[in-house]
């Protein structure tokens, strides 16, 4: 039985990550990278701050300043304010679940709470809101979807996880977790794929997907 459903945040709740993506090439060419549409998709869609930095490193073969981010949160902002929204099914879902969720993401928690405010999102998931700077290690490692369910105290053989990339549905795995990828964003199906997973397109399917998982189907 599922008692617990832990849903990403970007690219799963809100639809953060075309826009992220977009603003991050903009950033990169500044900084003196050029990355394709593709290389930014596959490799910092649900990536932390810390990951995308060692990729950007490498890629300009240079150090950035620890506080590098700062100089360009404006132009984030600005698009996010501007264009984001809800993931398309997910108000459906969340009126539909009838077991508790939350939310753990690789974000910080200021980021997280503006997006969700940014939708109207923020009153669902208050007081149940993990991220990253939780714990010593972003995903793909499993400690931010353990210490969610430790906190909401429920053993990790009872959660589901809703993710949209690949380092998501690795976390869950190594998590013990059932893993639902949604690839109805920017990543594709063949990237969420793998054991304990199941891959799909609509979220408005995620409560029958759910329901279809607790009964062994
Ligand atoms: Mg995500």
């Amino acid at each position: 039985m599922t008692e617990l459903v832990i849903f990403d945040c970007d690219g799963v709740l809100v639809d953060s990550e075309r826009v992220y993506c977009r603003v991050d090439r903009e950033v990169f060419a500044l900084l003196g990278a050029e990355f394709t549409e593709a290389e930014v998709v596959d490799q910092f869609v649900g990536s932390s701050t810390e990951m995308l930095t060692a990729i950007l490193e490498e890629r300009l073969g240079r150090p950035l300043e620890p506080d590098w981010h700062a100089a360009y949160k404006h132009l984030y902002d600005e698009a996010l304010d501007a264009e984001l929204t809800v993931v398309d099914g997910v108000t459906d879902v969340l009126d539909a679940l009838d077991v508790p969720f939350c939310l753990a993401s690789n974000g910080s928690h200021a980021s997280i709470r503006r997006n969700l405010t940014r939708v109207g999102l923020l009153d669902r998931f208050e007081g149940r809101i993990f991220s990253a700077r939780d714990v010593t290690r972003g995903k793909p490692a499993p400690d931010l979807f353990l210490h969610a369910a430790a906190s909401m105290g429920v053993p990790p053989e009872r959660c589901a996880v809703v993710e949209d990339s690949p380092y998501g549905v690795q976390a869950a795995r190594a998590a013990g977790m059932r893993a639902f990828g949604y690839c109805g964003g920017l990543t594709r199906a063949d990237r969420l794929t793998g054991a304990e997973t199941v891959v799909f397109d609509d979220m408005r399917e995620l409560a029958g997907l759910l329901a279809a998982a607790a009964a062994g189907c």
